[in-house]
């Protein structure tokens, strides 16, 4: 048994009796981590509400071996997003960001980089327009992905590595990234990329979250973007696997 302290950012949580609650946290130091939040449903709890999804706190949790939840011993917020919760459309579009993360990351497995990814995307979706809610998803997915092992290929064909030049493309959703002429039919499961959409995509390469939220895309093309790391993050994630808050935001966005 341990005593474990990190930054965490809440991913989900699930009531177990009547005043308690597991939550799922992506933490810092340790990655993935569960753990019963004791009291948590009582009013004036100690945890406040410093377990609320998305919030990013400190917590400390007492690790118990051979155990996949462990017991929360402290959590206080660092950061609330408090214009994230506020606001409609910006929690649709963070929830999203949120639930793929937790499919992604891996359990009890650190990633540094990633945690600091989620962060600085939900500081930006924090200080965002309505407008730029779809190049920050983007640019965030497309970041995450390549800090898991997943990042798809956007300058050389992924099947035989020649070169693709800047124009239109098609993406392979099952090969990961973009194919040439040659390779197209060898994906069962293609499709177009807009030129304007490949070259958006490139763009976020070295650069910051708020360098991205600042850029101003074209909206159509943000949502093209949007729209291929999607789909491919479902095809990522196999048949059958559903994503409730992209669901969500997809009818949000049509209506
Ligand atoms: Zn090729």
């Amino acid at each position: 048994m341990g005593i474990n302290r990190s930054e965490a950012v809440v991913l989900r949580a699930r009531k177990v009796r009547d005043t308690s609650k597991i939550v799922v946290f992506f933490t810092k130091r340790f990655g993935k981590v569960s753990a019963m939040a004791k009291g948590s449903l009582r009013p004036k709890s100690k945890f406040g509400s410093s377990l609320e999804i998305l919030t990013h706190s400190l917590i400390i949790y007492y690790a118990k071996e051979n155990r996949n939840v462990h017991t929360l011993s402290h959590s206080e917020t660092l950061n609330p997003f408090s214009e994230v919760k506020a606001d409609f459309a910006k929690l649709a579009y963070a929830s999203t960001a949120i639930e793929i993360l937790e499919r992604f990351a891996p359990v009890e497995e650190p990633n540094e980089e990633l945690f600091d990814h989620i962060v600085l995307t939900l500081r930006e979706f924090d200080a965002a327009a309505r407008d730029d809610l779809e190049v920050v998803l983007a640019a965030y997915l497309l970041r995450m992905l390549h800090l898991v092992g997943y990042g798809p290929s956007l300058s050389t064909c992924v099947r035989c590595g020649r070169k693709i030049d800047d124009g239109a493309a098609s993406f392979g959703l099952l090969s990961g990234g973009v194919l040439c002429p040659a390779c197209v039919g060898r994906d069962i499961n293609a499709v177009e990329l807009d030129a304007d959409v490949l070259e958006l995509m490139r763009s976020f390469e070295g650069k910051t979250m708020k360098q991205v939220r600042k850029k101003s895309a074209p909206a159509a093309t943000s949502r093209g973007a949007c729209d291929i790391l999607t789909a491919f993050v479902r095809a990522v994630m196999g048949e059958g696997a559903r994503v409730k808050s992209l669901d969500f935001l997809e009818r949000m966005r049509d209506t």
